[in-house]
């Protein structure tokens, strides 16, 4: 992987990217260290935030075929885009409700009419630019029905942020193998270990153990 795929965030947990703009809520999550798989975050200074916002802003621009705005992160803006990522997380894993206490005020966009669309443009600079281009395409995605699909996976070590394209829309892990299954296995496991063990005989029929009533 070079620099430019670590910078990529939902990329380099060879995840496909939410439709849209809704791209750059997601590359927000997935810029959270993940020590389980070695992973830094992408937020932790100046000059690594700097790159993790010019690819995912790439990315906005390829999937909107919009020009990107230029917004220069300055010495706060790590801390503030971490407290940004903390507060979209909760939109994603409790049940938050009312007033967004820490949404941007104002949020600050220009709104143009072109060609029978209206269209913003994020204005300002650092994270609050960045906090105004994640709260409009958030809102616009909850509009569409595209933000309801995008998930953090249900494994508390990993909370990878996934676009969910199955057909239901059930998905609960980013991937089934390294989450999905070892999740599962854990919890079978601690079922086990906290009720009574069933005394266990093979079935004649298939050789497999099954569970004897007392
Ligand atoms: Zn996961």
């Amino acid at each position: 992987m070079n620099s430019d795929e670590i910078a990529q965030s939902t990329r380099r947990l060879k995840l496909e990217a939410a439709p849209g703009g809704l791209c750059v809520v997601q590359d927000l999550l997935n810029s959270a260290s993940m020590p389980a798989a070695s992973i830094p975050d992408l937020l932790s200074d100046e000059t690594s935030a700097q790159d993790w916002l010019a690819a995912s802003l790439r990315t906005w621009q390829e999937q909107t075929g919009r020009t990107a705005p230029h917004i220069t992160i300055g010495g706060d803006d790590p801390a503030a885009l971490r407290d940004l990522r903390g507060l979209v997380r909760r939109w994603f894993t409790e049940d938050v409700d009312g007033v967004d206490e820490h949404a941007p005020r104002p949020l600050e966009a220009a709104i143009t009419y072109r060609d029978g669309r209206l269209t913003y443009e994020p204005r300002g600079d650092g994270a609050a630019a960045v906090a105004s281009l994640v709260h409009l395409e958030a809102l616009l995605a909850s509009h569409t029905g595209t933000l309801s699909r995008l998930k953090t996976c249900r494994n508390p070590d990993c909370g990878a942020a996934f676009y969910d394209r199955s057909r239901n829309g059930t998905r609960v892990w980013h991937d089934m193998k390294t989450c999905g299954n070892a999740l599962n296995l854990r919890a079978s496991r601690a079922r086990r270990r906290h009720s009574p063990e069933p005394e266990a005989h093979p079935s004649p029929q298939t050789g497999e153990a099954v569970e004897v009533s007392p």
